[in-house]
């Protein structure tokens, strides 16, 4: 497994940053793109949800906010359990490497049962559909063998 984490993943603040084009709050709110982004949310909802967000580390999805919200106090009281928040500390620069090492460990992980998550259920649908194509094949193969003896 690849133990690096890629460079324009979410994983990284600056990344996560981006993401806010459309939120809704000037950069002098408490709740602004930068405060956002240090918490570990990046945007989701685009131009038609741009207050909704995601945490890279939990996946915890969220919305409603409030300009003075301080987006990492709201992080820990629905997400006290997230191995980011439970790092505490929102400043990358901060980190020992051994931080980094155990937070990029966790997100690996979680990104592996994404991508399986992902897989399943593209493999459910995919057998779902050759499932319902069974009957027509089988009839198919029947009146071939009929056509040819
Ligand atoms: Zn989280």
């Amino acid at each position: 497994m690849d133990q690096f984490v890629s460079t324009d993943s979410m994983f990284w603040k600056r990344n996560r940053l981006e993401t806010y084009k459309y939120w809704p709050f000037k950069s002098n709110a408490p709740c602004n793109p930068e405060s956002m982004a240090a918490a570990g949310f990046f945007a989701t909802g685009g131009k038609t949800e741009p207050d909704s967000v995601e945490c890279f580390m939990c996946n915890k999805p969220m919305d409603g906010w409030e300009e003075t919200d301080n987006p990492w106090e709201e992080h820990v009281r629905h997400q006290k359990d997230c191995k980011y928040i439970l790092l505490n500390k929102p400043d990358e620069s901060s980190w020992t490497v051994e931080e980094l090492y155990d937070l990029t460990k966790e997100f690996c992980v979680k990104e592996v049962e994404r991508t399986m998550k992902k897989y399943k259920s593209s493999m459910n649908i995919e057998s779902e559909d050759l499932r319902s194509h069974i009957p027509s094949v089988v009839k198919n193969n029947f009146k071939n063998k009929k056509y040819h003896s």
